[in-house]
């Protein structure tokens, strides 16, 4: 029976995979993933309750991303062997402008999309990479995109335009802001569980080795630190962040650098990696007692609360924050640093709440402040869902 969508998320060494019913509110069976694509690769498999239900080591350079999806559909079918895959959901990170909602995948769409690939380059050729080897794995399954711009593609000129000369605007280079999915699943919690703040103005963080802020008025995004790429805004994991670009001539014209030399620069080794000169990973850096450690921290808080401010201005307000992503959800330390200045702005955090991990964190100021687990792999199966009809 063809009773389930499977969702992927084909990232540049990584594979997350999930099972899911086909229903209006999917429910998940499985989640699994493979990390390391191209050096160990593993292979883990767990059911709804995250206990695991398989791992397999995939071997050293053994497999790619058509050997990993292999792995995990072989071991999915071991497992849930009456499941039929009726439709299967992608993400897709740039979904340029013509796509504000997820898309049935065909030929002519794969094309448009690979010529995106340059604007996403850590991300876009994997996922449609994983969009293939799931085509042929599933040719008779209905295929979905689902994009990380999508949420963002209806923002004021202001905020969707660069001070370029205008034509450069009209070919498509403008702000398209990413990590949708996580900003889609949110503004539903909002308005599920908070609908006074989703009919607000919020900021929400989604904080994890890509990093972002949203400015949603009623549950729609009005602004993005993203930009065109996934370089702009908060610093990140391994990326920068907000640069002048005169920095990027400079890199190119006096030091000699080439294009490709400034790329993996920009995108693999700066952000807290290049700050802290330790690690990409915020517990190593929070576990970690050098300075450089603490120095990058506080840019990345700092950053974050400078964004914030942004986004009141944008909004012309600000009701709520939420924190989410693997640093917003789970350090406590971060969410702190960004908070406690911010009582100019009606912020006011409750510290045991924040310290306990507690859903709601502030101590009822203006500002209501949340921590809201994402779910990005739940929009994509509703969507997959949604297109069976
Ligand atoms: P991705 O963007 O790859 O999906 P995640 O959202 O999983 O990443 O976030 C990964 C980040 O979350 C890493 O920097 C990791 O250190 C951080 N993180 C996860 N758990 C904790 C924790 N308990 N305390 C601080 N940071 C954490």
């Amino acid at each position: 029976m063809t009773d389930h969508v499977l969702t992927l998320n084909a990232g540049s060494s990584s594979l997350k995979i999930g099972l899911f019913t086909a229903a209006a509110e999917p429910e998940v069976r499985a989640t699994g993933a493979v990390e390391r694509i191209g050096g160990a690769a593993a292979l883990t498999l767990e059911d709804a309750a995250g206990a695991t239900l398989g791992t397999r080591d995939l071997g050293e350079g053994g497999a790619d991303h058509a050997g990993a999806l292999d792995a995990a559909l072989a071991m999915l079918r071991e497992h849930f062997p009456e499941a039929g895959i009726a439709a299967v959901g992608h993400r897709v990170v740039h979904g340029g402008q013509d796509h504000d909602a997820p898309v049935r995948l065909d030929d002519a769409v794969l094309a448009r999309l690979a010529e995106l690939e340059p604007f996403a380059p850590l991300h876009q050729p994997h996922n449609l990479a994983g969009v293939r080897a799931a085509r042929a794995a599933f040719p008779e399954a209905v295929q979905v995109a689902c994009f990380d711009t999508a949420f963002h593609r209806h923002h004021p000129f202001v905020n969707d335009v660069f001070g370029l000369p205008r034509e450069l605007y009209d070919r498509g280079v403008r702000r398209y802001g990413f990590h949708g999915l996580s900003y889609d699943y949110i503004a539903g919690e909002l308005a599920r569980a908070h609908p006074a703040l989703h009919a607000g103005r919020v900021a929400v963080a989604h904080l994890g080795n890509g990093a972002s802020i949203c400015g949603m008025v009623q549950g729609r995004s009005v602004a993005s630190t993203m930009g065109f790429t996934a370089l702009d805004g908060l610093p990140m994991g391994t990326r920068v962040g907000q640069l002048d670009p005169g920095v990027v001539l400079h890199l190119i014209e006096q030091e000699g650098m080439s294009a490709a030399e400034v790329t993996g620069m920009l995108y693999k080794r700066s952000g807290l990696l290049g700050l802290s000169g330790i690690s990409n990973d915020m517990r190593t850096l929070e576990a970690s007692d050098d300075p450089r450690a603490d120095e990058a921290i506080a840019y990345f808080t700092f950053r974050i609360r400078r964004e914030i401010g942004a986004m009141a201005a944008a909004m012309e307000g600000l009701d709520g924050i939420v924190f989410t992503g693997g640093i917003g959800e789970n350090s406590a330390r971060v969410r702190r640093e960004v908070c406690a200045p911010m009582s100019w702005l009606g912020v006011a955090l409750d510290a045991a709440a924040n310290e306990a991990g507690a859903a709601r964190i502030d101590a009822g100021g203006d500002v209501g402040v949340l921590v809201i687990p994402t779910d990005e792999e739940r929009v994509i199966a509703r969507a997959a869902a949604a297109a069976l009809g």
